[in-house]
C-alpha cells in the first residue's frame, strides 16, 4: 500500500476546506510515482449521532448508490470504518461524509491500491464503534485532549508524568513506548477491570496511546469519568508518531491488523523486545501457529520457523491437521488474528 499525497495538482478538489483537512492532518505525506486506480480509506470519528439505527441504513443506502465497498460500524457515539473504491467513488465518499456537519473535520487515512481492498459493503448499528462493554463512557464529551505527535516527544519524560499504552498483550509484547505501563489484557474492553492497578496515577499527567487513536480516545473518557484529573491522548497513535518524529524511544514494531502484522516505527534509536518463543532469540517476527486449532500468535525467528515448521510446540508440530508453512507464519483461512 502506497500512501497518497492529497495535493490540489493532483486531484481538482470544489472543496477547498476538504484539501485543508487533509494537509493539517497529514503533513508529512510524500507523493507517490504512479497514480493508482484504488483507494482504501480508514476513519473514525466519536460524536454524537441521535439518530444511529436510521443513520445506518441511510448510510448504507448511499454507499450502494455510488458502488462503494467497506465495513463500517455506526453507535449512538461515533463512526468508525473502512472503504473501498475507485478514486472517484472514494471522493464521492468523503465529499459526502464532510458535507454532514458532524463529520466535516473527519480525517481519512488513505491509501492507494492496485485492486480494490474489499467486495462487500456493510454498515452496521453497534452499541458501540470500539467494543468496550461501557456504553456509558461518553467519548465525545468527555475524551482527554488530544496531543501531536511532537509535544507527547517533549512531555512523556516529563516528572509526574506517566505514559500509558491501553493496547493488548500480544500487541505490546512486541513493541511500546519505552517505560510505558501495559496491562496484561486479550481485549479492549478488558481494560475496565484493570483500574485498581492505575489507581496511583490518578493524580499524574496520563499521556495513553493506541495504534491509531481510536481505543485510547475512548480509554482516556473512561479514565475521565473515573477521577483521573490530566488524561492525553497520542493525536493519530504510533503509527502518526512515528511519521512525524522518527519514532523515538518507541521499543520494538507496532503490531498492525493486517497482512504486514508489525511495521517499523522508530528510525531514531530502534531496539527489539520481543524474543522468540522457540529459542528466546530476540525477534519480531509475528505468525500464526501452523496448527489450525491453536493459531497461538507469538514471535518466532526465521530459522526457528523451518525448524519447527510454524508451530508453537511440539504437540503442534505432530498435529494432524497441520497447515503448510511457507516461511510466513500467515494462513488465509486461518481464525482471524
Ligand atoms: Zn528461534
Ligand atoms: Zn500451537
Amino acid at each position: 500500500m502506497n500512501e497518497l499525497s492529497y495535493t490540489p495538482d493532483i486531484f481538482p478538489f470544489n472543496q477547498t476546506s476538504l484539501f485543508l483537512t487533509f494537509a493539517l492532518h497529514h503533513p508529512v505525506y510524500t507523493r507517490s510515482a504512479v497514480m493508482k486506480p484504488f483507494l482504501s480509506l480508514l476513519y473514525y470519528k466519536y460524536v454524537r449521532i441521535e439518530d444511529a439505527e436510521q443513520f445506518a441504513q441511510d448510510h448504507l443506502r448511499f454507499c450502494k448508490s455510488i458502488g462503494i465497498k467497506g465495513r463500517i460500524l455506526v453507535a449512538e457515539e461515533g463512526i468508525n470504518g473502512t472503504a473501498s473504491g475507485t478514486v472517484e467513488q472514494c471522493h464521492q465518499y468523503m465529499n459526502h461524509l464532510h458535507a454532514d456537519p458532524r463529520f466535516a473535520d473527519m480525517v481519512f487515512k488513505i491509501d492507494e491500491e492496485d485492486l480494490p481492498s474489499l467486495a462487500k459493503i456493510f454498515v452496521r448499528y453497534k452499541k458501540e464503534i470500539v467494543n468496550f462493554n461501557r456504553p456509558e463512557v461518553n467519548v465525545w464529551e468527555h475524551s482527554g485532549k488530544y496531543l501531536e505527535p511532537e509535544v507527547f516527544q517533549q512531555l512523556k519524560d516529563e516528572p509526574d508524568t506517566v505514559v500509558l499504552d491501553v493496547r493488548n498483550k500480544v500487541e505490546w509484547e512486541v513493541g511500546k513506548f519505552r517505560n510505558a505501563i501495559a496491562l496484561p489484557i486479550d481485549h479492549f474492553r478488558d481494560l475496565p477491570q484493570h483500574l485498581p492497578e492505575l489507581e496511583p496515577y490518578k493524580d499524574k499527567r496520563v499521556l495513553a496511546y493506541c495504534t491509531g487513536g481510536i481505543r485510547c480516545e475512548k480509554a482516556t473518557a473512561f479514565l475521565l469519568e473515573n477521577g483521573f484529573k490530566e488524561v492525553y491522548h497520542l493525536h493519530g497513535g504510533i503509527i502518526e508518531y512515528g511519521k512525524q518524529t522518527g519514532g523515538k524511544d518507541f521499543d520494538g514494531k507496532c503490531y498492525v491488523f493486517d497482512e504486514r502484522i508489525t511495521v517499523d516505527v522508530n528510525e531514531v534509536n530502534p531496539t527489539l523486545i520481543s524474543h522468540c518463543h522457540r529459542c528466546g532469540t530476540l525477534s519480531a517476527r509475528m505468525v500464526n501457529c501452523a496448527n489450525p486449532e491453536c493459531n497461538n500468535h507469538f514471535a518466532m525467528c526465521e530459522e526457528c520457523g523451518w525448524k519447527y515448521e510454524g508451530t508453537c510446540s511440539d504437540s503442534c508440530q505432530q498435529h494432524p491437521r497441520k497447515r503448510t508453512y511457507d516461511g510466513s507464519g500467515y494462513y488465509v483461512k486461518g481464525k482471524g488474528l
